[in-house]
């Protein structure tokens, strides 16, 4: 079936020239490219973006992270899409990650890990919606 998600280029990749390499990787694997966006996080879209992480230990240098540069959005299509996303990203823990995926080509560390994927249809729409103002 025929699914969108959402893909960031986070903060670290952008920094480090890796917003091109990354783009590639997902065209070849298929994904179309429905809509982008290039724009600077703010601490109220942080709130609303990763509601559900505030208060964890993680929560405030995850903050100041997606604050200290810019990011890239993209709507993506694809069969399978959010799955599919999910696994060509790689884990969010670098030990169980696997070698080949984006995360283990471009993390800096377990924060700055260079991409972020919808991990649901639910939260695929929210965050479109959130991102690219779609109602
Ligand atoms: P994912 O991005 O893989 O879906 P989560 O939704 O659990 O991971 O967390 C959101 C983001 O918060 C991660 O991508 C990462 O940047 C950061 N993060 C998550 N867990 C940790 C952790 N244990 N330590 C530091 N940063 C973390
Ligand atoms: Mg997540």
């Amino acid at each position: 079936m025929i699914e969108s998600t959402l893909l960031l280029i986070k903060p670290n990749a952008v920094k480090n020239k890796n917003i091109g390499e990354i783009i590639s990787i997902i065209e070849k694997d298929g994904f179309l490219i429905k809509n982008i966006r290039y724009f600077r996080f703010t601490e109220d879209l942080i709130n609303i973006f990763y509601k559900d992480h505030i208060g964890k230990s993680f929560f405030d240098n995850l903050n100041k992270f997606m604050l200290s540069d810019v990011t890239i959005a993209l709507h993506l299509e694809r069969d399978k899409a959010i799955e599919r996303l999910r696994q060509i990203n790689g884990d969010t823990d670098p030990e169980t990650r696997e070698t080949g995926t984006i995360r283990s080509l471009f993390a800096d560390t377990i924060t700055a890990n260079a991409v972020h994927s919808s991990d649901s249809p639910q939260n695929a729409k929210r965050e479109l919606e959130i991102i690219f103002g779609y109602r």
